[in-house]
């Protein structure tokens, strides 16, 4: 296992997790820190590495994009440490149930453990916390309008990228003029392929 960080730009670090399981399957997964918010947790097979780089990094709180294993595999650590985080509530009682996961999932990320303790929410802003449900039923994006970064927890457009984790830069501040974009995008991905189980892109407010 092993966690590198990138500057992508100046105040957005790329968390960039891989292990050999994943990598034999073709998959990595990243985390992001947006100055000092970080976005998603990891797998569970990560959890020394995260609990280690948020030790360095002491990020104010954690946005959880969704809640499949490679993304909020570390929500009950970090949540262990007394950091605050937005989730969809969706993805807050997801992580509680601890719903089975399929084996492959399971023996690459890990699982991840139970939530138990009570989750602090923050303010995130100036990020925008926006729901784009279709990857999964709680999946949150993160617009940051300063940088014009969307950054998503998995694939944002999909048939014409497999994954787009973090898109910049946007020729506007607007959230709304993004996801229309995406919008755009994906009926044009459709055309050619079918999108997989894509929902309308509502914005949370
Ligand atoms: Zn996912």
């Amino acid at each position: 296992m092993s966690l590198s960080r990138e500057t992508v730009e100046a105040g957005v670090q790329r968390l960039r997790m891989r292990n050999w399981r994943g990598t034999a399957v073709g998959y990595e997964v990243s985390a992001y820190l947006l100055d000092d918010v970080l976005v998603d947790t990891g797998f569970a097979h990560a959890r020394a590495s995260m609990l280690e780089a948020v030790d360095a990094l002491r990020p104010r709180g954690v946005i959880v994009t969704h809640s499949h294993e490679d993304h909020a595999g570390n929500v009950p650590a970090l949540a262990a440490t007394g950091l605050p985080m937005v989730m969809h509530d969706a993805c807050e009682a997801e992580l509680r149930a601890h719903p089975s996961i399929r084996l492959y999932r399971r023996v690459v990320w890990g699982r991840t453990p139970t939530l138990g303790q009570a989750i602090e929410p923050f303010d995130a802003s100036p990020l925008a916390v926006v729901a784009a449900p279709g990857h999964s039923g709680d999946h949150l994006v993160v617009w940051d309008a300063e940088r014009r970064i969307l950054v998503s927890g998995s694939r944002v457009v999909t048939a014409t990228a497999a994954e787009i984790f973090i898109a910049k830069p946007w020729a506007t501040d607007d959230i709304r003029d993004v996801l229309d974009q995406l919008q755009r995008a994906r009926a044009r991905a459709s055309r050619t392929e079918p999108p997989s189980g894509w929902d309308d892109i509502t914005p949370v407010e």
